[in-house]
């Protein structure tokens, strides 16, 4: 059967969630946006691949330490989809304290799996499949225990029972070794829980069949219709250019559409959005700091201080704020000098406040409401 792409458990969840999202996905291959709970699941997944790999003799098996666990952790770390460092801060460490832990329990009673990040491609009814199942162990009676790993908070209440990704990963085990799979595992990584179900049942693997057949034939005859629901729209990236919501974002479609097809525009944005990200949290610091020296010249009273590459002179100031800007609106208009302020920005309206020429009802009533701060004006330059 002709095919974008040979299914997997994902591409399969994909089309029949919504098949107009398919199509954007691996027909039109526009690209998803990174997340950082995908970059974060792949960090933790190679590195436990890692630790079942590397220092495997057939003599004495053996876990690496865990320093070195670390440092693969640390070099295969995946960064995309990150809100910010700290984020990605913070994530990297919790995938540390997982690393740790699972390394405190495991190494000791080290054992080499039956296989590790099994990589399965086979047809099943001239469907082509694939997947790649994290791990496979080997039961004391010859059977296969499948075991794939989970790095989110929490595991859904009943998921394991029904989850069509372990009854696809039997399935294909099974057609694919030879061996019966007996026991079928999500092993939830930040609590270190096994949680352990029986091998699925005919009913269970003839349904992930039938599906497996109806969304290939789907595919292979260009049914792309949109299904949208709250939970498959409320996330997808592809809004901008879907046919259910494109009415509203006209006028904005084609820049949003490129953005998504076209990785060099869509780094420039990124790259636009971290450089005003630079400057708000530079300017945040600027504050922190002008607050700070103005302090310190005020306490020690000097009027001017020198570093090594500026100089900075402190002038005593005033400036007026008033927490009812409405309020104020309506007194200027009122009073008819609104134009003379042309907007009743903080700074007109201080000056009309300090200029003795302002009738003085305006400037009373104008004082009664705003709140006298003074504050020290600092002007920077170089040396
Ligand atoms: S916005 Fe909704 S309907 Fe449109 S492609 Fe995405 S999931 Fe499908």
């Amino acid at each position: 059967m002709k095919l974008p792409r040979p299914l997997s458990h994902s591409s399969i969840s994909l089309y029949n969630e919504c098949p107009q999202k398919y199509r954007f996905k691996y027909v039109d291959k526009i690209p998803e946006k990174p997340r950082h709970f995908f970059s974060f699941g792949q960090s933790v997944h190679l590195a436990l691949e890692y630790f079942y790999g590397p220092v495997l003799t057939p003599q004495a098996p053996r876990a690496p330490s865990l320093e070195d666990l670390l440092k693969h952790y640390r070099e295969i770390w995946v960064k995309p989809g990150y809100r910010d460092e700290n984020q990605e801060a913070e994530y990297f460490e919790e995938g540390r304290q997982i690393l740790t832990r699972f390394h405190d329990k495991h190494a000791k009673s080290f054992h080499v799996p039956f296989s590790v990040e099994y990589n399965f491609n086979f047809e099943h009814e001239g469907v082509p499949l694939t997947g790649k199942v994290d791990r496979i162990d080997k039961l004391p009676d010859g059977r296969l225990s499948i075991l794939d790993y989970k790095t989110g908070k929490k595991l859904a209440a009943g998921r394991l029972d029904v989850d069509a990704q372990l009854t696809m990963y039997q399935f294909a085990c099974e057609s694919q070794l030879g061996a019966e799979v007996g026991e079928l595992i999500f092993y939830h990584l930040p609590t270190l829980k096994e949680h352990r179900t029986v091998r699925r049942d005919k009913p269970l693997v003839k349904e992930l069949t039938t599906r497996i057949v109806a969304t290939a034939e789907g595919i292979a005859q260009d049914r792309f219709d949109p299904k949208p629901t709250e939970n498959a729209c409320r996330w997808c990236d592809y809004k901008p250019i879907c046919p259910i919501y494109k009415d509203q974002y006209a006028g904005r479609l084609p820049v949003a559409a490129k953005a998504a097809g076209e990785p060099a525009l869509a780094a420039l944005v990124d790259r636009y959005g971290d450089a005003l990200a630079k400057i708000e949290a530079a300017k945040a610091e600027a504050d922190a700091v002008s607050k700070e020296l103005a302090a310190a010249l005020k306490n020690k009273n000097y009027v001017r201080a020198f570093g090594e590459r500026f100089e900075v002179s402190a002038a005593p100031a005033v400036k007026w704020e008033f927490a009812d800007k409405k309020k104020v609106l309506d007194m200027l208009k009122k009073a008819g000098v609104y134009e003379k302020v042309l907007a009743p920005s903080a700074p007109l309206v201080h000056k009309l406040v300090e200029d003795p020429t302002t009738d003085a009802d305006l400037r009373a009533r104008l004082t009664e409401i705003g709140e006298r701060v003074e504050t020290t004006d600092l002007k920077l330059k170089g040396l």
